[in-house]
């Protein structure tokens, strides 16, 4: 198997640098109209993950000059109080996106939020009829993550069309809005599960691998198609020392980190995986930066779809 001795790595933080810079001109125009897109973050509970996550994303409205508000409601809260909240923000002229951050407490129904919330404010991309539009291809707010996946493609230059893409994870945010994404942009697409016979058959094939299966490590060497592009979503904490040699043991970088933080992050890609790749995304500093940059440019564009504004 041909190793590449200069495989490409795609810099997330560069290409989200890129687009926010994009959404703040947007902004700024839109300003010269007197309007100023708003985005709502609902943070229920204290998640600490979910805290770092929302106050990321209020802080990038802020630098972007977007309005942000961030809601707190308590981890008791439930579904029908949640439900009343969105309604309120549906109605709000200054608010042209609404987030609610996951995971929720069990006792919230997140699919009822999910279709509760205006499609047209959805900057998250998950109401059916924002995933309708996207499978028909017509102007949707599609999901962040994927979008991001596409952009980094895009903006590296990298062909898509004509390509060999193979999606691993299925889920509704990620894996399935990522198919589509490549099947419109001319790939030709599988998109693997669980219950894929012979995975790796699949996945040999590809000359774009995504991977989002929420797996540490999950794809290795043999899977990989020599010179393929390896766009890895996953993002695992790994926390055992077991695990950590089975991914970085003589990587003197990782070894210190591990050693001060007492873990570290891991995507779904095996890192002797990228060695064959002919470009990819490392965890982190990889497609992760790009779901914040994405959720910027959906909120301004929701903000413009819902004045009617072109561009
Ligand atoms: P889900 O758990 O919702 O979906 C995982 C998918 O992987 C499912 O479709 C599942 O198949 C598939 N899968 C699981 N095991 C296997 C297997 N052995 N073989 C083949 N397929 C398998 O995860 P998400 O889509 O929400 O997230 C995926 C990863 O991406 C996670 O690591 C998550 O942390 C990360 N993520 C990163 C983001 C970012 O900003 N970079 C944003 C969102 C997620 P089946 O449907 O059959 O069960």
């Amino acid at each position: 198997m041909a190793v590449s001795q200069s495989a490409n790595i795609l810099d997330g933080a560069r290409i989200a640098a890129e687009i926010q810079a994009e959404v703040a001109v947007e902004v700024q125009r839109l300003a010269a109209q007197g309007i100023r897109p708003g985005l709502a973050a609902v943070l229920v509970g204290s998640v600490p993950a979910s805290q770092i996550y929302v106050r990321s994303k209020v802080q990038t409205c802020e630098q972007l000059g977007i309005f942000s508000e961030l809601i707190t409601p308590p981890a008791t809260v439930t579904t029908e109080e949640m439900l009343a909240l969105v309604a309120q923000l549906n109605a709000r002229e200054d608010i042209d996106g609404i987030l609610i951050q996951t995971p929720l407490p069990s006792q919230v129904d997140k699919k009822l939020l999910d279709e509760a919330v205006l499609p047209e404010k959805d900057v998250d991309g998950f109401h059916p009829i924002n995933a309708g539009r996207l499978q028909a291809g017509q102007p949707a707010l599609v999901p962040c993550t994927p979008a991001g996946v596409i952009e980094i493609l895009k903006r590296s230059h990298l062909p898509i069309a004509g390509q060999n893409a193979v999606v691993v994870g299925r889920s509704d945010i990620v894996g399935k809005p990522a198919a589509m994404l490549l099947l419109h942009e001319n790939a030709t697409v599988t998109l693997c599960h669980s219950k894929t016979r012979d995975l790796a058959r699949h996945t040999r094939e590809a000359e774009i691998l995504v991977a989002a299966i929420g797996r540490p490590g999950f794809i290795t060497p043999e899977m990989v198609r020599p010179g393929a592009t390896i766009i890895d979503v996953g993002i695992n904490r790994i926390t055992e020392r077991s695990e950590f040699d089975r991914f970085f043991a003589g990587n003197a970088k990782r070894e210190a980190a591990f050693a001060s933080k007492g873990s570290v992050i891991v995507g779904d890609v095996h890192p002797k995986a990228f060695e064959l790749a002919g470009a990819y995304t490392p965890v982190p500093g990889g497609v992760g930066k790009l779901t914040i940059a994405m959720l910027m440019a959906n909120t301004v564009r929701a903000a413009k779809l819902r004045r009617a504004i072109a561009g």
